[in-house]
C-alpha cells in the first residue's frame, strides 16, 4: 500500500478505536489520532525513497552524493534509515514483524525514563503527525520541506518537555498501533510481511493485490478516505451513512 493507505488506514483506526480515551483532553484525543496516523507511515523507516525517510532530510535519509555528472549517487554519511535498514535485516523485514512492533513498545518505555528519550520519542511523533498531514492534504505542504518538520518538531518537543510534559501511557500502544495497521496494510499486497522474523522469513500476504496497483490505489485508499470521514462524522454526532441511506431509499420509493 502507498503512504496514503498507510495514512489514512492509521487514521481510521485511530478514530475508531477513541473511546479508549474517554473523558481525556480534546487535545489528547487529538494526538491519539495523529499519532495512529503517523505511525502508520514508521515501519518504512527501513528503506530509502519513503515518506518517513525524507521526513528530516540527512538525517533520516542519510547524505548522498555524486561525484561526478550522470554517475550513481554515494552515500557518505549514514541516516536513520540505513541504521534501522542495517538493524531490521533490510526492507520489509524487522519493522514489518512482530517483533518490530515488540520494539516499538520496549523503545518508547526506555525513553521515557529521562528527559532526553521523552523529547526524541516527542519529536519523532510531532514529525510522523505533520508527514502524515501533508500525505492527507492536497498539494505540497509547508512540513513537506525536511527543515520545515525538523524545526517544528524539535521545538515542539523541547517545549513540551519544559513545560514537563511526560508520555501519556497510551503512547506506545498508539504508536504500536500504528505500525500495526501498517504492517496489515502490506500484508495484503502481493510481497506481504515476515510476521515471524528472524525466525521465520515466510512472509504472509491475505490478498494478491500490488501496493501501486488499481485497487490499491483506486478502491481501497478512497475507501479508506470514506470510512474516516463517516467514523468522524458519527464522532461529532452526525450519521451521514444514516442521512444517505434515508436519502437514497426515499429517492428510490419515488
Ligand atoms: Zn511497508
Amino acid at each position: 500500500m502507498l503512504a496514503l493507505g498507510h495514512t489514512l488506514s492509521g487514521a481510521a483506526a485511530g478514530l475508531a478505536t477513541l473511546p479508549v480515551l474517554e473523558g481525556r483532553s480534546v487535545g489528547e484525543k487529538a494526538a491519539w489520532v495523529a499519532v495512529w496516523a503517523g505511525c502508520a507511515l514508521l515501519p518504512d523507516l527501513d528503506a530509502q525513497g519513503t515518506k518517513v525517510t525524507r521526513m528530516w532530510g540527512p538525517l533520516t535519509g542519510g547524505v548522498h552524493v555524486k561525484f561526478w555528472r550522470g554517475g550513481r549517487r554515494h552515500r557518505i554519511v549514514p541516516g536513520i534509515t540505513d541504521i534501522v535498514g542495517t538493524v531490521a535485516g533490510g526492507h520489509r523485514r524487522g519493522t514489518h514483524s512482530v517483533l518490530g512492533l515488540l520494539a516499538v513498545l520496549v523503545l518508547v518505555w526506555v525513553a521515557s525514563w529521562s528527559r532526553v528519550g521523552t523529547g526524541i520519542v516527542l519529536a519523532v511523533c510531532i514529525g510522523l503527525g505533520l508527514a502524515a498531514a501533508a500525505v492527507v492534504l492536497p498539494g505540497r505542504q509547508p512540513q513537506d520541506y525536511w527543515p520545515v518538520n525538523l524545526g517544528v518538531s524539535v521545538l515542539g518537543a523541547a517545549v513540551l518537555v519544559e513545560r514537563g510534559t511526560t508520555l501519556p501511557g497510551w503512547l506506545a500502544f498508539a504508536m504500536a498501533g500504528g505500525a500495526a495497521v501498517h504492517i496489515l496494510g502490506d500484508m495484503i499486497t502481493v510481497q506481504g510481511c515476515p510476521l515471524g522474523w528472524p525466525t521465520g522469513t515466510h512472509r504472509v500476504s491475505l490478498l494478491p493485490l500490488r501496493a501501486d496497483g488499481f485497487v490499491c490505489r483506486c478502491v481501497i485508499t478512497p475507501l479508506l478516505g470514506v470510512w474516516c470521514f463517516v467514523i468522524a462524522a458519527d464522532l461529532a454526532g452526525y450519521d451521514p451513512l444514516g442521512a444517505f441511506f434515508t436519502a437514497l431509499f426515499s429517492a428510490w420509493r419515488i
